[in-house]
Formats: structure tokens, C-alpha cells, sequence
């Protein structure tokens, strides 16, 4: 029998995701309404904030897991970093904030427009202990957005070794290489086992 488990997050984009990224997780998700401003420091900080707000309102005894993931760019001294989902503004939409990113980011030359994507994953398990794990991506932004796979900031964002953007590069890639499935990966190493389905 594999982990049941609930990701407090209301981004479809990863839940997909990450039901692909731990196949033998069964993983329902838990909307975050009502959850308030994120105030932590760092992606981790931010991760395991949703698990412990998730997990009394989960009403289950699986596991629960919170996602905080975002891009840093180096030109904007790492912004917008853990602030890449409000980055134009509480509620915006991704194509507000690729379009703020890419204005913010006009007239850099390419070798100045180097960013990644870092993700963190805190995952809870019945018992209250806790397991992380950490991915990163390094790549760039593009000019301007091509592509409509994923989410977020991918029709912007070249990983490094790629000529195209996350958006255009087949699904299948975003998880064998992605910040997200790294840190799955990881999850998956401190957890000590992949359980069996
Ligand atoms: P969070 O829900 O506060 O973790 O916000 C994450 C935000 O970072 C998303 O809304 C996206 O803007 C961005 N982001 C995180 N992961 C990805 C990804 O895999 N692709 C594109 N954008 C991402």
C-alpha cells in the first residue's frame, strides 16, 4: 500500500506534478483558502508552514505535505524568489508576472539574465515526523514567452544545456529534471524507501 497523502496547495500545476514525480503516493490536495499571507524567510520556511496549517484541517491521518517553490533572478538580486506567485501583485495572474519579470529584465543581455527555479517540499507523516527535501534549476530567462506547457514562469525560463523554454520541452522533461522533481527525489532519500504501490 502506498503513502496517502494531501498537498496543501491550490496550484493544479503541481499537484499534477507531483502525482507524476511520487507515483506510488496517492495524493489528494487541500485548497488553501483561507490560509493567509506567507510569511516565512525561505522556501522551507514557507513549505512547512502549509503542512502545519494543512494538517488539522486535512481531517485524515495520511500524510501532508506543503510545496513552496519560485524563481530567483540574479540581475534582480534574486527576485522575485519566494515572492514569484504575487510577484505582480496578491493574485496575479502567471502571465501578470511573466510580463513584470520580462519588463523588469529589459535591456539585460543574455548572459545577465541567468535565474533558477528552487523548490522545497516538507512532508508530515502521521506521527508528526518530518521529512524535506530541496531541488533547484539552473537556467535564463528569455526574451519573450514561448510554449504552453507547465505553469507559472515556464514559457520564460531556458534550463541551462537547452535552447528552449520549459514551456516548449516535452512534459516528460520537467520530471526527470525539474527543481520539483529534485526535491522529490530528495523527499524520497530522507523518507528511506519509495513505498511499494
Ligand atoms: P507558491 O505557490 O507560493 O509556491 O508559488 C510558486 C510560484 O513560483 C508559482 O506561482 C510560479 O509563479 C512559480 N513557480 C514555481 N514552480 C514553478 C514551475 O515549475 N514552473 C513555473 N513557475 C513556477
Amino acid at each position: 500500500m502506498g503513502v496517502k497523502a494531501v498537498l496543501v496547495s491550490g496550484n493544479p500545476g503541481k499537484l499534477r506534478e507531483l502525482r507524476r514525480l511520487l507515483p506510488s503516493w496517492e495524493i489528494a490536495a487541500l485548497d488553501t483558502h483561507g490560509i493567509g499571507d506567507e510569511t516565512g524567510a525561505t522556501f522551507e520556511e514557507n513549505a512547512r508552514a502549509k503542512a502545519l496549517w494543512g494538517r488539522p484541517r486535512a481531517e485524515t491521518s495520511d500524510w501532508v505535505v506543503g510545496e513552496d517553490s519560485g524563481l530567483e533572478c540574479d540581475a534582480l538580486g534574486g527576485s522575485p524568489g519566494i515572492r514569484s506567485a504575487r510577484f505582480a501583485g496578491l493574485g496575479a495572474a502567471d502571465e501578470e508576472n511573466v510580463e513584470k519579470l520580462l519588463a523588469d529584465l529589459a535591456g539585460f543581455p543574455p548572459a545577465e539574465r541567468t535565474a533558477r527555479y528552487r523548490c522545497a517540499i516538507v512532508a508530515i507523516d502521521p506521527d508528526a515526523n518530518e521529512y524535506v527535501g530541496h531541488g533547484c534549476l539552473e537556467g535564463m530567462i528569455a526574451e519573450w514567452p514561448s510554449g504552453t506547457g507547465g505553469f507559472g514562469y515556464d514559457p520564460i525560463f531556458i534550463p541551462v544545456g537547452e535552447r528552449e523554454t520549459v514551456g516548449e520541452l516535452p512534459e516528460g522533461w520537467k520530471d526527470r529534471f525539474s527543481h520539483r522533481a529534485n526535491a522529490a527525489r530528495a523527499l524520497l532519500a530522507t523518507v528511506g524507501r519509495e513505498p511499494s504501490p
